[in-house]
């Protein structure tokens, strides 16, 4: 099996070095990530100029460095460096949970995986709460990355999943995404010369409902979710098709109206 290690925290994160450790357990591992931290980029392409695939130097691996976003890395990746089959993203230094998912670079990396037809997989872990310069124990959540693989690769049915892993994990849980609400928050700030700043933040703010990837991290299980691109409404669909000549009468009497006017 050939992996592509790629992250949105940039290429010299202890966590990429970490996931392409325990990748290389299971497989050939060549890593292609930004050179800068990109993390919030979510599903973001550079369209606008041409990108640059650098050979970089992170312990044994083969390694690339790229001057854009998750995805690019991960396209670019995967042009240069041909059989791949599975893209591993992270570790991420921050959880990426919930609603959350929606803006992570981190999860779009293994989602862009899955629009080439491949699988993708992405593995985050807490930043400690308590000291912020301190950094996660990567040997920790190396033993929970294998743990997670060794459960994961095997099923070919998950395309794409997500995987956390809290501080000291008891056990591993299959979860489904937490669709709390969030309040997208902005707090004000001043930069030295008084002008004015925003630093835009992600809160919770509804209970966790039990079984999702939140409940489990509060409860200290590691969680997978495996997810699917296809956000199509299925209830609202099938209701919706259900009526197709309401809909088509209801318009046809308001272009009537508006031609009488
Ligand atoms: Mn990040």
């Amino acid at each position: 099996m050939k992996f592509l290690i790629s992250n949105d925290d940039g290429i010299y994160s202890p966590g990429l070095r970490t996931l392409a450790a325990v990748a290389s357990k299971f497989g050939d591992v060549v890593i292609a990530a930004p050179d800068v931290e990109q993390s919030s980029m979510s599903q973001a392409i550079t369209s606008s100029r041409p990108l640059r695939f650098r050979q970089a130097s992170i312990e044994k691996f083969k390694a690339y460095r790229v001057d854009g976003t998750p995805s690019d890395c991960v396209a670019l990746g995967i042009f240069n460096c041909p059989g791949i089959d599975v893209v591993l993203s992270g570790i991420n230094l921050g959880t990426n949970i919930g609603s959350a998912i929606w803006h992570s670079g981190t999860l779009a990396a293994a989602k862009q995986a899955v629009l080439f037809n491949l699988r993708g997989i992405a593995f985050s872990v807490p930043v400690p709460e308590t000291d912020h310069q301190a950094e996660p124990d990567w040997d920790t959540a190396a033993h929970w990355v294998e743990q997670a693989l060794e459960r994961l690769l095997p099923r070919e049915d998950i395309r794409l999943a997500n995987v956390n892993i809290p501080a000291k994990p008891k056990a591993l849980h299959w979860t489904r995404q937490s669709i709390r609400q969030y309040d997208g928050k902005v707090v004000g700030a001043k930069d030295p010369q008084g002008r004015p700043l925003y630093w835009f933040t992600v809160v919770p703010i509804t209970e966790t409902e039990k079984g999702t990837d939140r409940w489990a991290m509060e409860h200290g299980f590691a969680s997978m979710t495996p997810l699917r691109l296809d956000l199509t409404d299925e209830k609202l669909l099938a209701a919706a098709a259900a009526e197709p000549t309401v809909t088509k009468i209801v318009s046809r009497k308001r272009s009537r109206r508006r031609g009488r006017s």
